[in-house]
């Protein structure tokens, strides 16, 4: 049983995660003990592994000077963010909200890099007055867009292009965003095409270029690529006269779901030292998957053990609108029962699905885990990332909740919003249903 139970934990990180008396814990905290007090199914973050991560790959860039802006997306609660603001470090978004989030969570304009393919004027127009650090403009209407309400306003906006390498990031399509066909960034063919336009705009400070060509990256040769082409099209615009200071990366970096490799930190380090290293730029990168998806579980009840003859189907509390990243990219969490005990269980292969009521509402096909009971807690491993952000309350369940751990202590940092929450945003109106405004409903009355 030790094996299994070795290999049921492999991608619990120790530390964060510890099986302790037989049961697994969110550090000092038993999750069986969050289970009781919060209920489930719940995120549960471990702060520890949260500081581990930014502080190991911060470290391993700092002699590059490179800054490490956490991208919102991944992981947008408001604790979450505060740590890593606590830590120091930069934020990269892609919406109005996001900025809004990162600076109620107390990051400052000057830590905020505002990236994403659809910008609104509004959300421009926000992120010029609150005076964030950089836009990257992915596209030359975008540009313009920006200069017009810069000198609108009397402002002047800093910013990097967003250029598409034309890379292929050798990851799922649903998340490369680097190549010719991808909605993302300006063709580095079209660059000198608008460099002429890019010099008459009074509201643009252009101080450099960015890139990020897609996620889940686990070997270097993509990075190599990219970074490599980055450096050519800053020697390029230097060459043509522009003062070329800042130079994003992008994100990117993978984490291990199941067997994957991770590439870790020091080769990243090498590579952007190799590939821009002597540029003479400032550099940042935009990691968003790497920085939180081991510090994070999603922790669910089993519901029913429901035995179909051929198939064996744990039926959970939790669902796709919970973590969606199965149903979606068909990806990978292992699952960890919480209560590691009966040395003698045999292994059952199991089915685990939610109560949706969709197929694709299924978290793993032929899952060998050791014989289950209903009401017995599980955990999904590294869904730190793309978990909570992606939850919606479909089936008009609730929003899930999220718990922040940090050695014996726990809190509640996102509150379950049930279904009394979700009924009362919404409204019916007062003219529906009365007779003047349905003739219809009128006309069968009649
Ligand atoms: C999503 C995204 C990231 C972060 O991607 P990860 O794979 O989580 O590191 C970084 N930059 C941009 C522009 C993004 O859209």
């Amino acid at each position: 049983m030790s094996s299994t139970l070795a290999e049921l934990t492999r991608r619990l990180p120790a530390d964060a995660f510890p099986v302790i008396g037989g049961e697994l814990h969110a550090e000092g905290v038993a999750l069986s003990r969050i289970a009781a007090e919060v209920g489930s199914p719940v995120y549960v973050y471990s702060a520890t592994r949260l500081r581990q991560r930014y502080g190991a790959l911060a470290g391993a860039l700092a002699p590059q000077g490179c800054r490490v802006h956490f991208a919102v997306k991944a992981n947008s609660n408001q604790a979450v963010l505060a740590l890593l603001a606590g830590m120091g470090a930069g934020v990269d978004t892609v919406s109005g909200g996001e900025v809004a989030r990162a600076l109620a969570a107390g990051f400052k304009p000057e830590d905020v890099i505002f990236s994403g393919v659809g910008k609104t004027e509004a959300e421009l127009a926000m992120a010029l007055d609150v005076g964030i650090h950089q836009f990257n403009v992915e596209s030359v209407e975008e540009l313009r867009a920006l200069d017009g309400l810069a000198r609108g306003r009397g402002r002047v906006a800093t910013v990097a292009l967003r250029v598409n390498p034309n890379v292929d990031a050798e990851t799922h399509a649903k998340i490369t965003t680097g190549k010719k066909d991808n909605k993302f960034g300006i063709d580095l063919e079209r660059l000198p095409a608008l460099e002429n336009e890019l010099r008459t705009m009074a509201g643009i400070r252009f101080v450099g270029i960015a890139s990020h060509v897609g996620s889940q990256i686990l070997s270097e040769a993509p990075l190599v690529k990219t970074y490599r082409r980055l450096a050519e099209a800053v020697r390029g615009l230097r060459d043509r006269g522009f003062a070329i200071e800042r130079l994003d990366l992008g994100g990117g970096f993978g984490v291990a779901y199941e067997n994957e490799l991770e590439i870790d930190n020091a080769a990243i380090a090498r590579v952007i030292g190799e590939t821009v290293g002597d540029l003479g730029v400032k550099l940042a990168v935009e990691p968003g998957r790497t920085l939180v998806a081991d510090a994070g579980v999603l922790m669910s009840r089993i519901v029913y053990v429901k035995d179909a003859g051929e198939m064996q189907f744990l039926i959970l509390d939790a669902a796709m609108n919970d973590l969606v990243r199965p149903a979606m990219y068909e990806s990978h969490h292992d699952i960890v029962p919480v209560r590691l005990l009966r040395p003698d269980a045999r292994l059952v292969e199991y089915d685990v699905v939610g109560p949706i009521c969709e197929s694709s509402d299924t978290f793993a096909k032929r899952r060998k885990l050791p014989e289950m009971q209903p009401g017995e807690l599980i955990v999904m491993a590294t869904a730190g990332a793309y978990g909570a952000t992606m939850s919606s309350t479909y089936n008009a369940r609730a929003l899930v909740p999220e718990v922040l751990v940090d050695g014996d202590r726990y809190a509640v940092v996102r509150r379950r919003f049930g279904v009394e929450d979700q009924i009362a945003l919404e409204s019916v109106p007062e003219w529906l249903n009365t007779a003047t405004a349905s003739p219809g409903a009128k006309a069968a009355a009649e």
